[in-house]
């Protein structure tokens, strides 16, 4: 056992993480103190990330044993000097990062090292940013900073050139689903479809294999798009696209957000059903902003992840139409995948690529979903 053992595919950079572990303990004179970790979504950065800071603060014979009290605590998220920032809404507040910074200077209580991971750095505007360059180019000796970003282009080349750089892969489907089986008991023929379905996006793969209302949902957005002739077909199906979107942001956020306000409730001394006092309602609606921005972000993600899916469908569409012969993602939709490709042309389906491509990158952009999701569904009508 070891605490890399929940990152799919990654052998390289385990070997690089390893090696850095160890070496910090021969006094640290060869640490890096500032990584950058890049990997497409769903490769496991923040896994990599967290699993580099239970090797660090390891007390094993192996860094990163997976046993000792320094691994346990910080894969449990309880290790006092191991601390991560996530951002659950668009940006990242530069009040977050200052804080993060100030307490960076303090040396570790517990562990080896203090370790200060930021999930989503690419989420930082400009001026975020530069409250946190100083600290990474000179943090304190026992300090380490891990910045995890989907490309080493998302950040400024100032944060860049003072980090090491730590790549992760696209693990393969089989690396995916072999995780999948050992780690979450997942039937090896379903984990195998829900990680090509997911493109090796190894959440997205698992909520697909273990979840039926994630399966249901996926399958529901490929047949509406397939079942798109006319515009009034493709307004509806663009509106029901939206509609299961925002139903699943929802059911993420709607339980999340009363057990915050009932915990609110609950640190101000509120009885059950007592009104909220007109000193105390700021609060109350500091935490209600968090959750509508929150909502927005889940939104954005739950359009995207539908989005990427289509994206995905109709290159399985056009690998059948130029007979590429490679793997299909969608395998569980061969039968639609071959129809589509033998009723259009590749060159209809290159449109279609084009179209979603550009529904992203609007809705990206904060253009309304629904009119960028019906300029998108028009353009896969099959006349
Ligand atoms: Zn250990």
């Amino acid at each position: 056992m070891s605490v890399f053992d929940d990152l799919a595919g990654q052998d390289a950079a385990i070997g690089v993480l390893r090696r850095a572990a160890m070496d910090a303990r021969s006094g640290g004179t060869g640490m890096t103190h500032s990584w950058l970790f890049t990997g497409p979504p769903g490769s496991g950065r923040s896994t990599a990330a967290r699993a580099f800071a239970a090797a660090l603060e390891c007390t094993g014979d192996e860094a990163g044993c997976g046993e000792c009290h320094g691994c346990r605590t910080v894969m449990a998220g309880s290790h006092p000097d191991v601390e991560i920032l996530a951002s659950e809404v668009t940006t990242i507040t530069v009040a977050s990062v200052r804080e993060l910074v100030s307490r960076a200077q303090a040396s570790p209580t517990a562990g080896a090292w203090r370790v200060l991971i930021i999930k989503e750095a690419d989420r930082m505007l400009e001026r975020t940013t530069n409250v946190l360059l100083k600290a990474i180019e000179e943090p304190p000796p026992r300090t380490v900073w891990i910045l995890c970003t989907p490309s080493p282009r998302d950040v400024l080349t100032t944060i860049r050139s003072r980090c090491r750089g730590l790549n992760l892969v696209i693990p393969s489907p089989e690396k995916v689903a072999e995780l999948l089986v050992r780690r979450d008991g997942i039937d090896p023929e379903r984990a195998l479809v829900a990680a090509r379905a997911a493109q090796s996006h190894v959440g997205a793969a698992k909520a697909l294999a273990a979840d039926s209302t994630v399966r249901e949902r996926r399958e529901l957005n490929l047949r509406a798009a397939y079942r798109v002739r006319t515009t009034g077909d493709a307004v509806l199906a663009a509106k029901e696209l939206l509609d299961r979107s925002e139903e699943q942001a929802k059911s993420t956020g709607g339980a999340r957000e009363d057990r915050d306000h009932a915990d609110l409730r609950r640190s101000m001394g509120l009885a059950p059903g007592e009104a909220i006092p007109p000193a105390m309602r700021s609060q109350f609606k500091q935490l209600a902003d968090e959750g509508k921005k929150r909502e927005t972000r889940q939104k954005r993600d739950a359009f995207d992840r539908a989005l990427i899916d289509l994206l995905s469908f109709y290159r399985d569409v056009l690998i059948v139409q130029l007979e590429a012969g490679t793997d299909l993602v969608n395998v569980d939709f061969e039968r639609e995948i071959s129809e589509i490709a033998d009723a259009t042309t590749a060159e209809k389906t290159i449109d279609i690529l084009e179209h979603i491509a550009l529904a992203r990158e609007r809705i990206g952009a904060n253009v309304a979903p629904q009119l960028a999701l019906e300029a998108m569904m028009i353009a896969l009508r099959r006349g």
